[in-house]
């Protein structure tokens, strides 16, 4: 009889526990669609703020900016990390042009990679194309000699996950320059990492070494490579090439923090966040402004809910995260080495505003074992992956110095990412509303179950 007791007892206390795991999302998921202000913050971060490049003004801005929402919504504790951040300028001069095997000069839409030296005037020099990095390693030093190098690799269009065409070819753009120089080449040029054949073209990060000379690096639009590939299989092929882009010495910046202090636990720590960093063209919607106002969101839907947390909810707008990462590697290092502090695990959104998918877990199996339980009670807000995979750059240090530490990442539809990735066109605009709302309530519900369950 007794035992009888204990499993009514316990069957009662589980179905009511899944009840009220049910009525809290259910919640976060009413206050973002109805009554959410993530929408109205992407607005006022992209066009009060615009682009924010790490050591720009704007980014200075934006952190100003960032505390003052969190004050607005008043977090628990709210305060900047200072750090040290590296500062490049795209210049004002950004140009190219084809000059045809036909004769003819063609204007070309360009961007400098960041980090890229400039050209120290305009230059021109024969074409060398290449369809692949491991094309261009293999190529004889002597047709490559004072040319300009074209890398003219193809995102994977045969990938449904576009993340994953994206990691196939993300090498010509960070080592394009590299191998280029190590072969004697004037500059190099890539075929822009986006899926679309239109005149954007996408920029991003790209690394020297100090033992090889630098060289400028620049992306063209994939329509215009296809114009260069073109031209080049007609025949002789010269670009022209003028950028005044450069380095200037590092500066002092900040990550912004805000805090829901835990109810039971208060020095176990879940960080969240994305970051407020972005590249210099279009507006930084997607890419990571989405990421910013979905963990804002989160955290004030939280607060403004009954839900009282047992764990300390720590919400970061993470600086750098574009050219250097200066804003993930320090904050990882100073709540270990400096604040000795309890970290139980990371979320990170930064794959754009698009409706939710699921969520990845670099971690144990224990921890990948957790986040499938929770698909029972998510996948009727059309949530579906719950499985391994990557968890974000800005968190990903964290796990180097709080051992076992699982990082969650959000994981929202992929089709459209590359479309608007580093390039112009990631502006407000091109954000849905409802999708960024969803999102928002995605990261509310699993910043939940995790501190229910950790
Ligand atoms: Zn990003």
């Amino acid at each position: 009889m007794r035992l009888l007791l204990l499993i009514i007892f316990s069957i009662n206390a589980y179905l009511s526990f899944t009840q009220n795991d049910s009525i809290q999302i259910k919640s976060f998921y009413n206050a973002a669609l109805t009554n959410g202000k993530a929408y109205e913050d992407l607005r006022s971060l992209c066009k009060d703020i615009g682009p924010r490049l790490t050591g720009s003004a704007e980014a200075e801005m934006a952190i100003e900016w960032g505390k003052n929402k969190m004050e607005e919504y008043e977090f628990d504790k709210i305060y900047l990390q200072e750090i040290s951040v590296p500062h490049w300028e795209r210049g004002t001069k950004e140009s190219g042009w084809i000059r045809t095997s036909k004769g003819k000069i063609k204007k070309v839409n360009l961007l400098a990679l960041g980090g890229s030296i400039g050209t120290n005037g305009l230059i021109e020099a024969d074409v060398v194309m290449f369809n692949s990095l491991n094309d261009l390693k293999k190529a004889n030093k002597k047709y490559i000699k004072n040319k300009i190098v074209f890398i003219n690799q193809h995102m994977d269009e045969q990938q449904i996950n576009t993340f994953k065409a994206y990691g196939g070819c993300f090498a010509i753009r960070g080592y394009g320059a590299v191998e280029s120089s190590k072969l004697g080449a004037k500059a190099v040029i890539i075929r822009s990492l986006g899926l679309p054949l239109n005149k954007d073209p996408h920029t991003g990060s790209m690394y020297y070494l100090d033992s090889i000379k630098k060289i400028p690096a620049a992306a063209i639009s994939t329509e215009d490579a296809n114009e260069l590939e073109k031209s080049i299989n007609e025949g002789k092929t010269s670009f022209l090439l003028e950028m005044d882009c450069r380095d200037f010495p590092d500066v002092t910046s900040y990550n912004v923090i805000g805090e829901i202090i835990g109810n039971k636990n208060p020095n176990n720590i879940i960080t969240f966040g994305g970051h407020l960093d972005s590249w210099d063209t279009g507006e930084g919607a997607h890419d990571d402004g989405a990421g910013i106002v979905h963990c804002l969101e989160a955290m004030r839907i939280i607060k403004n809910s009954k839900y009282k947390p047992n764990n300390t909810l720590r919400l970061v707008f993470f600086m750098n995260e574009e050219n250097g990462n200066n804003g993930g590697k320090s904050y990882a290092i100073w709540a270990k080495k400096q604040k000795n502090e309890n970290h139980i695990a990371a979320i990170e959104s930064d794959r754009g505003g698009f409706a939710p998918r699921g969520f990845h877990c670099d971690g144990s199996e224990k921890h990948i074992s957790l986040l499938k339980t929770f698909e029972n009670k998510l996948k009727h807000y059309d949530l579906h992956i719950f499985e391994e995979g990557y968890g974000g750059v800005d968190i990903g240090p964290l796990k180097k110095e709080f051992e076992g530490i699982p990082l969650f990442g959000f994981v929202p539809d992929s089709q459209r990412y590359f479309d608007f990735h580093h390039a112009p066109s990631d502006i407000f605009e091109n954000v849905n509303k409802r999708e960024l709302e969803l999102g928002c309530a995605a990261i509310a519900s699993i910043l939940y179950l995790l501190d229910q369950n950790l």
